[in-house]
């Protein structure tokens, strides 16, 4: 592995949005290529255009510059798709399919859906796998041809080693071996024309120097005979690993229809690309640094053996926790850029971060802090009876210290608090914070006292004051 550049990808299949578990590969397959200094390629397998998304070739391409899932190699706007897309390079497949054709390695298949239908059948009745067998295989290539020729549609099939065990070493899973035997003909080229997905997927990985592929585990099962199919074509087949698959908290693997774990509705939730990120590169893979780190930071540490072999459960409690994370690391700029409301003061705006940043659980909960605590049309106060619990004259003691010294240290603020009103720790906090922010919780009370505009306070408390009043005379 040393002395090559090792060159990764992700490939998907444009069939919809990526979720948890196709993103998680992807992820992988990024960090491997840069835990090794090598390359990312991104390409789009869309050959089979009966599956075709065209909108879901954008939104992969958004989600993975959303996550900051650069590719050295794919789509851009210099870039012409036969370099990318399956869909452009169709004469490549065809070419290849030709040359297996003429060097024996694959052979024109007649055999109609019916046909294959009652084979299987057959094969299951007897417990056996479902396993092409071979009946075309035998067929002159000129009687062949000229079917062909007389219009009967075929299929090309690759033809396998029938004896013996065909092994490799996978990344992740360690030694893999299968009987030949159980192994049938592949379908390389439809009988339209167009490039079976195993034949696509193997050819443009050797075609594009792919040194590494990571792929989900439901792809294990091909890997055999796409080495095969390179080894027929002259090509060193790319080291393989099977990433195992992501279920949801019920145990079924995600798919496409898990809309909550799309990347796209992630987003939409407000959860951080970091979190994202930080929680899928740990998901089935252990990971020593307990810190939030940058992708930089997450491939440094990334070793496809050490990935868990059993399915890894998505958990939102964990994301969660790294959306915290997120929150807490996220630089002032960027937690400003989602601020729209005009009334704070600019000079004020840095004071408002830092005092509802650890309170935050997405970025834009900062707009609802800025009209918490600045907008004066802003009537705050919820329920009524722990104001009139404090009483009037409460608030008329905490309005009057408030304007003395409301710019003083919190350390001399609260206990002039305390001793003036009679009232100590929750029970001078709690009524004074659901005054002036309607809350029985939030940021530290001190810093409200401190950011919030006097007219505000004032507003606030004279309002605190009126309801507690009304309730005194009650
Ligand atoms: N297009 C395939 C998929 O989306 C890719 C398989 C592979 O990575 O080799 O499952």
């Amino acid at each position: 592995m040393s002395n090559i550049t090792v060159k990764t990808r992700f490939a998907p299949s444009p069939s919809g949005a990526l979720h948890a578990g196709n993103l998680r590969t992807a992820l992988f397959s990024w960090l491997l290529a840069r835990h090794k200094g090598g390359k990312f390629v991104l390409r789009i397998e869309d050959s089979d255009s009966a599956r075709l998304d065209s909108a879901a070739i954008e939104g992969i391409q958004a989600d993975l510059r959303w996550l900051g899932l650069d590719w050295d190699e794919g789509p851009g706007e210099a870039t012409d798709p036969v370099h990318w897309r399956q869909s452009a390079r169709t004469e490549i497949y065809a070419q290849a399919a030709e040359t297996l054709l003429q060097q024996g390695d694959a052979y024109l298949c007649f055999c109609s859906a019916e046909r294959l239908a009652a084979l299987r059948a057959q094969q299951q009745a007897a417990g056996k796998p479902p396993r092409y067998d071979g009946c075309c295989s035998g067929l002159a290539t000129s009687e062949a041809k000229q079917r062909q020729q007389g219009g009967e549609p075929a299929v090309v099939r690759l033809r396998m080693p029938d004896r013996g065990a065909l092994g490799f070493k996978d990344l992740v899973r360690g030694s893999q071996s299968v009987a030949a035997a159980a192994l049938g003909d592949p379908i390389i080229q439809r009988a339209d024309g167009s490039a079976a997905f195993l034949f696509a997927n193997a050819l443009d990985d050797a075609k594009m120097g792919i040194t590494h592929v990571l792929r989900g585990e439901d792809h294990l099962s091909n890997t055999p005979r796409q080495q095969i199919l390179l080894a027929r074509l002259g090509y060193e087949p790319p080291h393989y690993g099977h990433v195992s698959l992501v279920v949801g908290a019920d145990g079924a693997p995600l798919s496409k229809r898990s809309g909550a774990v799309g990347i796209a509705s992630l987003r939409e939730a407000g959860y951080r690309p970091e979190a994202i990120v930080n929680y899928l590169a740990r998901l089935g893979n252990p990971v020593a640094d307990e810190q939030l780190l940058d992708l930089n930071g997450l491939a440094e540490h990334f070793d496809p053996s050490r990935l868990s072999r059993s399915p890894a459960r998505f958990d939102f409690a964990q994301l969660d926790h790294w959306q915290s994370e997120a929150m807490s690391a996220l630089p002032q700029s960027t937690l400003l850029s989602y601020l729209h409301f005009p009334g704070v003061p600019v000079d004020q705006r840095g004071a408002l971060a830092d005092l509802v940043q650890p309170n935050l659980s997405r970025a834009d909960e900062i707009e609802a802090w800025a009209v918490r605590l600045f907008d004066p049309a802003l009537i705050p106060i919820a329920d009524e009876k722990p104001l009139q619990k404090a009483g009037a004259t409460f608030f008329e003691q905490v309005d009057g210290v408030l304007n003395d010294s409301g710019d003083a240290d919190w350390s001399v603020l609260r206990p002039l608090l305390e001793s003036t009103t009679g009232q100590r720790g929750g029970a001078m906090m709690k009524p004074l914070r659901l005054a002036l922010t309607g809350l029985s919780h939030g940021p530290a009370l001190g810093e409200v006292i401190r950011v919030m505009p006097a007219t505000i306070r004032q507003a606030r408390l004279q309002r605190a004051l009126a309801i507690a009043a009304a309730g005194d005379s009650a």
